[in-house]
């Protein structure tokens, strides 16, 4: 499973093992190579672009972390991405009277007999009745083989001999309120190629089941095959899921990394074999792990985590450590000449309503600053009493006011421990 796109990913993210720091011109090579490995694994040329495009933008962004190689980097940035374009987990929807009704499209081959008895034992295996309905009624072996299968997994089967496909539908669903059925699953037919008619045929009854989920079976096998197929389904009768089947015999990956960026249409499950066991939800997270060929990449990411908060921390400690009143006067001229603290401030919590300086203000701070001592300015702390004093006469301001300055550089210092300083800086735009 996997294994041709996986180990490609992993050659792209040896190339980052050996360097020392992660340069542009690196990304930039890395990436041409990256391309190509995503072409060659069927991955739809829409998602390749936007996977590179966001790759190279996070990349860039990234701090270089001392403690951590690039390539520990870079396998954090393309997993965090792949999951971005993969989206979350999409539970099944379920109605709130019963019964559910879910109806699989697919052509032919896909194996959307095989996913309703899967379907059906997912299901039941949760503590749901369920009713299988054959809608391929062209086909008599269509109608044996659901039979089987629901048989095989224990669920409920319906059908009557009758020629019409709505008053059947109708019949399965009385017969299910009857029994307190809770899902009912559709297996409908599907020729081997798209056409018009077929098309029509499966909206009609769609029309008339009105179900919740309407969901495309689609073997992962055929790469950009199946991204044409969704997109067709979409355009014409309309997903709520996709169910990618074959997922045992895909080494590249390319469809299920395609189709729901390409459609908007998320993948609910997948199939991973011939037995009805072969079956889970489809999880973005363990799909992207897979596919770059980790075991254990949710490790690897606690660690990066933990490396990242480790080296803010640092920097965080340093900045305050650092913080003294000469700087201090220097980031209120800053402040001033930037249109004051209100706006500012404002986005910080804590800091009190109306908290601002004006020019009048500044030239006052700076009088009182500069009539401290070197050392008064680098420990603000050692200024008792009778130092204010002497910087209120020297200043030609008052005790009151060295107080207020004082209240206001301890304020500041404490924001300069704040870890998400700049997240916050850079949020009220003034980065
Ligand atoms: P349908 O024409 O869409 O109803 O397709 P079927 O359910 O009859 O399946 C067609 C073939 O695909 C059968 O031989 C199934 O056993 C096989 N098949 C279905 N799902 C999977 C799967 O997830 N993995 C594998 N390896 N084979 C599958
Ligand atoms: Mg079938």
């Amino acid at each position: 499973m996997f294994d041709k796109i996986s180990s490609g990913i992993k050659e792209f993210l040896d190339r980052f093992g050996r360097k020392g720091l992660l340069t542009k011109k690196d990304i930039e090579d890395g990436l041409e190579f990256f391309k190509k490995i995503l072409i060659s694994s069927d991955v739809n040329i829409k998602v390749a672009k936007e996977i590179l495009r966001r790759v190279k933008k996070e990349a860039e962004k990234e701090e270089s972390l001392k403690s951590l190689v690039p390539q520990e980097q870079m396998t954090k940035i393309l997993y965090e991405e792949l999951i971005r374009i993969l989206g979350k987990t999409y539970p099944l929807k379920i109605s709130s009277i019963p019964p559910t009704e879910i109806i699989l499209f697919g052509i032919q081959g896909s194996g959307k007999t095989t996913t309703s008895g899967k379907l059906a034992l997912y299901l039941q295996r949760r503590g749901y009745r369920v009713l299988l309905v054959p809608l391929d009624l062209k086909r008599p072996g269509a109608i044996e083989q659901l039979k089987e299968i629901s048989e095989k997994v224990e669920s409920k089967f319906f059908f009557e001999e009758n020629k019409n496909v709505y008053s059947l539908i109708k019949k399965a669903k009385n017969f299910s309120k009857k029994n307190g059925i809770d899902f009912i699953i559709y297996d409908t037919p599907g020729r081997l190629h798209i056409d018009k008619e077929m098309m029509q045929e499966l909206k009609d009854i769609r029309d008339e089941i009105k179900p919740k989920e309407t969901l495309l079976v689609a073997s992962a096998l055929l790469g950009q095959g199946s991204v044409d197929i969704a997109i067709e389904f979409k355009r014409k009768v309309g997903l709520t899921g996709i169910i990618a089947t074959k997922v045992d015999g895909d080494s590249k990956g390319g469809s299920i990394l395609s189709m729901k960026f390409v459609t908007g249409v998320p993948i609910k499950f997948i199939g991973t074999g011939e037995k009805m066991e072969d079956f889970s939800e489809f999880d973005p997270e363990s799909f992207a792990g897979r596919i770059m060929g980790f075991g254990d990449i949710k490790g690897l990411i606690k660690k990066i985590e933990r490396v990242k908060e480790e080296e803010r921390e640092k920097i965080t400690l340093k900045r305050k450590e650092k913080f003294d009143l000469n700087l201090f006067l220097s980031q209120m001229e800053t402040i001033e000449k930037m249109g004051g603290f209100s706006s500012l401030l404002s986005h910080i919590p804590g800091v009190p309503a109306g908290f601002n300086v004006d020019e009048k203000e500044i030239k006052r701070m700076k009088a009182i600053v500069q009539s401290m001592t070197k050392r008064e300015r680098k420990h603000p702390e050692i200024i008792d009493g009778s130092r204010k004093r002497r910087i209120a006469m020297g200043s030609g301001t008052s005790v009151n006011e060295i107080n207020k300055l004082l209240k206001n550089f301890k304020m500041m210092k404490q924001m300069m421990g704040n870890k998400n300083l700049d997240k916050i800086i850079r949020r009220g735009g003034l980065l």
